[in-house]
Order: structure tokens, then sequence, then C-alpha cells
């Protein structure tokens, strides 16, 4: 089972396999043999993530890539292996994890000339791995759709995330709290790699891997830190901090858009700065700060308002573990502290662009925090009132507040805030604003109970859902007149999905 018939143009001229994980060596992984997943069947897929891989249109649809992608056919020039990491989970170190369940089949390099950049490809659900631990090497239909669907909506959403081409389902049974069936999705990025790599070889004293994997991950995806004359000149002091500020402004982002991770371990942190590992996440219905979207998480922990002190955290911890590299202790810390200053400025802007500003203002972090306290006191729906003040402001001056307000019980508050809000409104062209807002509070996010939709109905075979789902979650900003119940209030039975770590 483990080749496609030799000589067969899988890739579209010019693409080809540069495996340079792989070539790191035995310490980073292990050689993968795939298990093979019984009647494979196309579950969904992505156009545009096709797209990065120079796959024909219509590829997806044919059964030869439904065995590639379930893993029963290896393409020539793929080294499926998998990868092995450490890292902390809610808070306590870990130990040994790795990918218990995914197969990096290999790096496919674009043709010259081709604007995109190499994709690593990696099967997640594909089998037992010597990384399994006690698991079963596979993930369940439903975990595969909401990891598929949401990948794809975060781009849409402008947020670095690891990308997903497809899921292919199979009869094939799978035990959690009961029978389900497997899955396998394809996911997409420059890199897999995260912060629990470094944590691996640094708590294990291997400091040439360590150094090793450093130097892989800056000369290919950090190259400027080797030419940062700040931070005395230290490359990896350096790279701390590049990595710092990325993840700084992708939680920023999260935090706009109302997103919520739920479980964000050490070994669920991209060295890129992506969004990586969508198990237990939600997009926040009413705003609750305190939100907590994993079942599992007892404490709170991964709340969505703990998130970002939590990645300041995670940064810590792979600084802990760049400090073999970084040597002194102040550089590390400098890198570090960054974050203090990136986060609130990211989030800021972020901010400013859904009220309409095109720059931070003054007295806009008073006005958000006012909001945002009135839309936690009276439970409003984050995304619907974000997209209803848009179109109040696209409107103009004298636009009727009523589908604001109908939003709040109590309307004293928000009514004084529009008022606020007006008057810095006021300073800008009303067009140019509601541009601006209407690009950037999505009409559409993925939604639980939207989610849910689609995993009941592909239970049931019927793909389509999940189809229309992706096709509206792809352009989130736009108008889909035949949608517009995905962009509706969660209805009653939301409140009873529980979505924990098992998957
Ligand atoms: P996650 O919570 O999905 O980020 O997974 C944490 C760790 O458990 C990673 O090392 C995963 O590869 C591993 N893991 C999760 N589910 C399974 C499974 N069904 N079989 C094997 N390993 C798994
Ligand atoms: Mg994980």
């Amino acid at each position: 089972m483990n080749d496609i018939s030799s000589g067969a143009a899988v890739w579209e001229p010019g693409w080809r396999w540069n495996n340079s994980f792989a070539a790191l060596g035995p310490e980073f992984h292990s050689a993968m043999r795939m298990q093979p997943l019984p009647g494979p069947y196309l579950v969904g897929h992505s156009a545009s993530a096709a797209g990065l891989l120079g796959l024909p249109t219509g590829a997806l649809l044919s059964p030869h890539w439904h065995d590639i992608f379930a893993g029963n056919q290896v393409p020539n020039g793929a080294q499926p292996l998998s990868s092995v990491y450490s890292g902390h989970q809610f808070g306590v170190w870990a130990g040994q994890l790795g990918d218990g369940r995914a197969a990096l089949l290999g790096e496919l390099q674009p043709p010259a000339g081709h604007t995109g950049c190499a994709q690593e490809i990696q099967l997640k659900g594909s089998g037992l791995t010597p990384y399994s631990r006690m698991g079963d090497g596979r993930a369940v239909l439903r975990s595969s759709i909401r990891e598929f669907l949401c990948s794809e909506a975060m781009h849409a959403l402008g947020i670095p995330t690891t990308r997903a081409l497809c899921v292919i389902g199979s009869d094939h049974p799978v035990y959690r709290e009961q029978p389900e069936t497997a899955a396998v999705v394809t996911r997409l990025a420059p890199s897999f790699i995260r912060f629990g790599h470094f944590e691996h070889f640094c708590h294990h004293d291997l400091l040439p891997q360590l150094r090793q994997l450093a130097d892989y991950v800056i000369d290919r995806f950090y190259p400027q830190c080797r030419l940062d004359t700040r931070l005395k000149g230290n490359a990896y002091a350096n790279f701390l901090q590049a990595v710092t500020e990325r993840t700084a402004r992708m939680v920023a982002q999260w935090q706009a858009v109302g997103f919520c991770h739920g479980v964000m371990n050490t070994d669920n942190m991209s060295i890129l700065g992506l969004t990586i590992d969508y198990g237990p996440f939600q997009f926040l219905d009413a705003f609750d700060p305190g939100h907590i979207c994993n079942h599992s998480d007892n404490q709170g922990r991964y709340a969505f308002d703990r998130q970002p002190n939590v990645a300041y955290w995670n940064l810590y911890c792979l600084g802990q573990a760049l400090l073999p590299l970084i040597e002194e202790q102040e550089l590390a810390i400098a890198a570090l502290e960054s974050f203090k200053t990136v986060f609130p400025q990211a989030l800021d802007a972020c901010m400013a662009a859904k009220l309409g500003f095109h720059e931070v203002r003054d007295g806009q972090r008073e006005l958000t925090e006012d909001l945002l306290r009135l839309l936690a006191e009276q439970h409003v729906d984050y995304s619907i009132f974000w997209r209803r003040l848009s179109h109040w402001a696209a409107q103009g001056a004298l636009a009727e507040h009523e589908p604001v307000l109908d939003l709040f019980l109590d309307r004293t508050g928000i009514d004084s805030w529009l008022l606020q809000y007006s008057e810095l409104l006021a300073h800008i062209p009303r067009g140019l604003a509601a541009d601006l807002m209407l690009k950037t509070n999505p009409k559409y996010v993925l939604r639980n109970h939207l989610g849910e939709l689609a995993i009941q109905a592909a239970q049931n075979k019927d793909f389509s859902v999940l189809g229309q789902l992706l096709q509206v979650l792809e352009h989130p900003f736009e108008e889909h007149s035949d949608f517009e119940t995905f962009a509706d209030f969660p209805p009653d039975w939301a409140a009873g999905i529980a979505i924990s770590c098992s998957s």
C-alpha cells in the first residue's frame, strides 16, 4: 500500500518535494508506517487551500486523491514521519508528547516564479505513531470537521493559521465516549514546529539539536534575526522577540474577533505565530470575558480573557527553552518584554478598525472598555453587535439606533455610549469608517451550533451543510442572502453543546 504507481504525475509540473524537516535527522522524528483507512470518501475540501499546493482544479473529487489524503497511498517523493515534542499542558510539565496521530508527508516546493511559499502537508488522524501513547492515532469525524472549517474560517478572517485542504471520512469505527467514525484532516503550513519542540530538546539537555532546530527555523522563517543589532545582536534573543511579537499580534486578533482557543498548551503554540490545533475552540456568542469553551478546563485556565496572559506564560516557557542558546538571561527577558507593548498596541489597532477608526484615537481604550463592560453586563451577542454597529455607521448620522439598541435590555448605558462614540466618529467621513467596519466585523463566524449542524448532517452522509458553511465562512464579511440563518443568534440548544479535549 505504501506507494502509488511509479512515475505518476501527482502534482502539477514543477512542484517538487523538499523535505527539509525530515533532513534534520532521526533525533527529530520517526518514520511512519501508514495505517490504511478503509473505504475513504471526501467529506469536504477547500479549493483555495488546494491552490497553495498547485493541485489541479477538481483533483479532490478523484478517488486517487482520497487515497492519498487518507494516508492509503504515499506519493512519490513524500517521506511520512511523525515529530517528537514535549510541552506544558494546563500549566504542568507533561513530558514527551509528539505527533501521536499526525503524519507529516513532507514539504512541497512551488516552481520558481510561483508566488506561494513551500507548504508542509500533514495528515491528522492517520493512525498510530511512536508517540501515540495511550491513544489510537485516530481522529473522529466531528473534530475533523471542526478543525477543517475553523482553519479556513480563520484564514478568511485574516488571522494567521494552519490551513486545511480536506477531510476524508471512513466508516472505520473509533471509540470515544461512544462509537464514532474516523476521519483524516489534511493540514498545510510552512512549518508545524511548536514551542514544545524546543522545550523537548532543552529538557533533555540536547544542546546540539536545540541549536540545530533554532538555526533551521531562523534560517527559513526569521532570517532577519541574524542581522538585527538589537539585543546585543544575539540572533536567538531576536528570534525569541520575533516569535513573541507574532504571537502577541495573533492573540490580539483572537481577542478582537471573540475567538477562544480552548487548549493553549505549549505544544499547541506554533513557532510561526499561527493558530494551530483546533479542538474545543469557540467563537463567543453572548460576550462573556470569562467564558471557558473547553469542557475539560475545570479551572478556567484558558478562559477567553486569560488568553493574552497564557500566551505570555507560554512564551516564557519558550524563552526558558532557548536560554541555553541565548546565554544571557537579561536578553531573554528583554525579548519577552516586547509582549507588554506589542500586545496592547495590536489590540488597540484591531479595536480601532472594529470601531471604524483608521488609526488608534485618543480616548478609544476607555470607550472600548466601557463598551465591553456593557456587552458583558447585558449578555449581548458579540458578533451581531459589531455587525449591527457597522450597518448603523454605514447609514449615516441620522440612522436608526434601534437594531443596536434592541440587543440591550437596559438601554441607558448603550445610549450614552453611542453618543460618545458618535462624537469620535464625527471626525471621520462616514463612508470610510463604515467601509472599514464592514470589512473588519464579520457577519459570519463559525459558532459552535453551526459546526454542530454540519457535523450532524455529515454523520448522516449529507455533506451539503458543510459545503454551504465553508462557502459563507470563506467570505465572512460579505452578505450571503441564501444563508442568512448562518448569521442568526444561536438557538437555545447551542448552550447545551459541550466540547472537550476528546476528539
Ligand atoms: P491535543 O490535545 O490534540 O493537542 O493532543 C495532545 C497530545 O495527545 C498530542 O501529542 C497528540 O498527538 C496526542 N493525541 C491526541 N489524541 C490522540 C489520539 N487519538 N491518538 C494518539 N495520540 C493522540
Ligand atoms: Mg496538540
